[in-house]
Order: structure tokens, then C-alpha cells, then sequence
């Protein structure tokens, strides 16, 4: 084990809470409802009003809303649900939730992202199989988003739903149009764990255009539980009465954690503002390093979520080294991600090493550096120095 000096340690990612972001929670504790009242339909209202969504349905985080929006969309029991590898596990586990089968498409290796080209072939072939997906899972790596109209397209031509995990998305742009804004997608997925773009402790949210959908996962937020008398199946019961009709969760987000998501929500320009800022001034810096940036598209504003390089050595010794060296300095780095199907419970679903090479590829090359509001270029300089330092 490394020994961090808290004081001096920079992780490659962190919430900022404000003296407002107190005083708002405060209000909520100090209030009538904890959990139930005005603050999630507020926050769910302000967000949807910023990405441009019909509707938002709040929970308790992004993998919550990423169960129940593969329940919407019927991911049952043999289904199939492709995703990117290079992701946290909820992108994919949500399908085994529902009894589904995951399967993944590999990534592009300049962007991190899905590779649409590998997707229409995979497509060409599981028709042929009659094994096509149900739904498919891109994933807005670092906040920036997928080639959306090429997935749009395919999921025309092959019939599937496409959920947008835009955990680390919220405020970027696609085509000058709000991430979430669901012109693509069905169901886009945000979260607020503290390292994400902003945050309520714990917390996520779908948003999405289809009032049936949106229906649908209200429910499963909370129990499968309809509280609206018009659609009571039994009529003349009393004043007590609710009707569960389907089999849901407690996934609900309380008020006290919405309470702290409207207030960060009004900062969200000032934030990607800022985290595109801190990932140019290191762009700048690591110019003349061994390192390459994940490339962002042209039609793309990223969020700017996570600082990815990539070390441009074909050795995962050397990898291993940097990281350790630079942990030993106190610089939190970390990999985003360890491809998904070499985790021991998916090898034990039979995927194994080969399986998507250009993850794999990528997973001993990636870095991601410490970038999150407040990270000043003192800090961004010594990262680079001791980068510099390590990499011959
Ligand atoms: C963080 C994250 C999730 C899960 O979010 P939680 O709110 O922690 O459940 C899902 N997908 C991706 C890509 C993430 O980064």
C-alpha cells in the first residue's frame, strides 16, 4: 500500500460545494419533506429545462436509472444489450439485471468511444444470426459524446433502443445540442456520484421524450406503485388507496440530495467552462511529452469529465511504473476503465482476453489526471513535471 499525504494529494477527481450548496441542504433539513417533497420535481424541472428534455425521472444514482431504464424499454429475459468495454460496469451490468445477455463493440482507439464502424459490422452479422440487440448502451467516454446520428441510424435499420450513458456527460454538447436532449437516444443517463460533472452525493437521472417512458420508470423508482386515482384498476376504495402494479424499487433520490443538485445545477456552464479550460492548459503543457489526448470531435463539446492520456508505449511494464511513480507523488491517477469483459465475474460469462484488442490496447495505455473545478495550473504544472520526469 502507498501512503497518501491527504493534504498534498490530488485525486483525478472531486466535487466543489459551495457556502450555497450548505445553506440549500440546510433549507431542505430544516424543512417539512426529506425525501417526497418539491425538490426532486425541481430538480428534475431545471435539468430538463437545461438538456432540453420532455421529462427527467430523479433516483438514487445512474446505475439505478440505468435498471430501470432498460426495464422500460422491456430488456427481458434473453435479450441482448451491446456497450463499449471501456466503461464502468453498471453500463453493462444493468442488462444482467433484467436476465438479459451483455455483449460488447470495441472502441475507436484515437476517441475511447464506441466505434460505430465495428458496431455496423457486428450488426451485419447478428442479423444474419437472428441474434440482434434490443438495446444498445453508448457510452459518452469523459463526456464526449458518441457519433450519435451513425447509432441513430443503425438502430432504424436493426430495431434497437439506444440508452445514452451520459454519466459523465452532463453539459456537453452534440451538433450544438444539449447531451440528454434524447434526439438520438430513448433514454439518456446521468450521474452525481462526487466525482461526476456535478453532484448530490449520490444520485442520477433519465431524461427522456416519451411520456410513456417516463411514466413507466416513475414507477419503478418507487415499488411499481401508482398513486393516480384515475388509472386505479379498483375504484370505490378509500382515501388510503394505491394500487402496485408492477414489480419495482426504492430507488427514489431523497429531497435533501435533490435539494444539493439544483443548487450545483446552476453552476453547470461555469464547471464545463472551467474543466475545458484546466484540460486545454494541459494540452499545452504535455505538447511536447510522449502523451496523446483522447481526440474530441469536431461536432462534439465535451464536459471535459475526465483528463485522459495515453502513453505512447506499447509496454504495460512502463504503464504500471508510471502509475505507481506518480502515486507515490501524490497525483491520484487512475484508468478509466479496466475493460469490462476482463473482470473475473464477466470472464466467468465466458469473455476472455482477445476478445476486444483495441480496449485491451487502450487499458494499458490510458492515464487520467487529476482534473476537477479548483485544480489551479501550479498543480497542472507539477503533474506535468513529474510526467516529464518519468516518461523517457
Ligand atoms: C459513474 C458511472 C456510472 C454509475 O453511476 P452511479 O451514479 O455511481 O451509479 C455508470 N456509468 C458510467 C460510465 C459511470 O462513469
Amino acid at each position: 500500500m502507498i501512503n497518501f499525504d491527504k493534504n498534498k494529494y490530488l485525486p483525478y477527481g472531486k466535487q466543489k460545494i459551495t457556502r450555497s450548496d450548505i445553506s440549500a441542504v440546510v433549507r431542505t433539513l430544516k424543512s417539512n419533506f426529506l425525501t417526497q417533497g418539491p425538490k426532486v420535481p425541481q430538480f428534475e424541472e431545471n435539468l430538463s429545462k437545461i438538456v432540453e428534455s420532455k421529462y427527467a425521472v430523479a433516483v438514487n444514482s445512474a446505475t439505478s436509472a440505468l435498471h430501470i431504464a432498460c426495464l422500460a424499454l422491456d430488456l427481458k429475459k434473453g435479450d441482448r444489450l451491446w456497450t463499449s468495454p471501456i466503461s464502468f460496469v453498471a453500463s453493462s451490468n444493468c442488462a444482467l439485471y433484467c436476465g438479459a445477455i451483455v455483449d460488447f463493440v470495441d472502441i475507436n482507439p484515437r476517441s475511447g468511444l464506441i466505434d460505430e464502424n465495428l458496431l455496423e459490422k457486428k450488426l451485419e452479422t447478428a442479423a444474419l444470426k437472428k441474434e440482434l440487440p434490443k438495446v444498445i448502451v453508448p457510452v459518452h467516454l469523459a463526456g464526449t459524446s458518441c457519433n450519435m446520428e451513425k447509432i441513430y441510424k443503425l438502430s432504424n435499420k436493426y430495431n434497437f433502443k439506444i440508452i445514452e450513458d451520459a454519466s459523465h456527460a452532463l453539459g456537453g454538447e452534440y451538433k450544438n445540442q444539449p447531451i440528454g436532449n434524447c434526439k438520438y437516444s430513448h433514454i439518456t443517463v446521468f450521474s452525481f456520484h462526487p466525482v461526476k460533472i456535478i453532484t448530490t452525493g449520490e444520485g442520477g437521472i433519465a431524461t427522456t421524450n416519451s411520456s410513456f417512458l417516463a411514466k413507466k420508470m416513475t414507477e419503478l423508482r418507487s415499488h411499481g406503485i401508482n398513486k393516480n386515482e384515475s388509472e386505479f384498476f379498483s375504484k370505490e376504495e378509500g382515501l388510503w388507496h394505491y394500487e402496485q402494479i408492477n414489480l419495482g424499487f426504492n430507488y427514489r433520490l431523497s429531497d435533501i440530495h435533490a435539494a444539493l443538485g439544483i443548487s450545483q445545477l446552476k453552476r453547470l456552464r461555469k464547471i464545463i467552462e472551467e474543466r475545458n479550460k484546466i484540460l486545454k492548459i494541459y494540452k499545452s503543457l504535455g505538447k511536447n511529452l510522449k502523451i496523446s489526448f483522447l481526440e474530441i470531435p469536431e461536432d462534439c463539446k465535451s464536459a471535459v469529465h475526465l483528463g485522459i492520456i495515453k502513453l505512447n508505449t506499447d509496454d504495460p511494464e512502463e504503464h504500471k511504473k508510471i502509475f505507481k511513480n506518480m502515486r507515490m507523488k501524490n497525483i491520484g491517477v487512475q484508468l478509466h476503465y479496466i475493460p469490462i469483459h476482463t473482470h473475473p465475474f464477466y470472464k466467468k460469462l465466458g469473455f476472455k482476453y482477445g476478445d476486444f484488442p483495441q480496449s485491451e490496447i487502450y487499458a494499458k495505455k490510458a492515464m487520467s489526471l487529476p482534473l476537477f473545478p479548483g485544480l489551479n495550473k501550479k498543480n497542472q504544472m507539477q503533474v506535468i513535471n513529474y510526467l516529464k520526469d518519468l516518461i523517457k
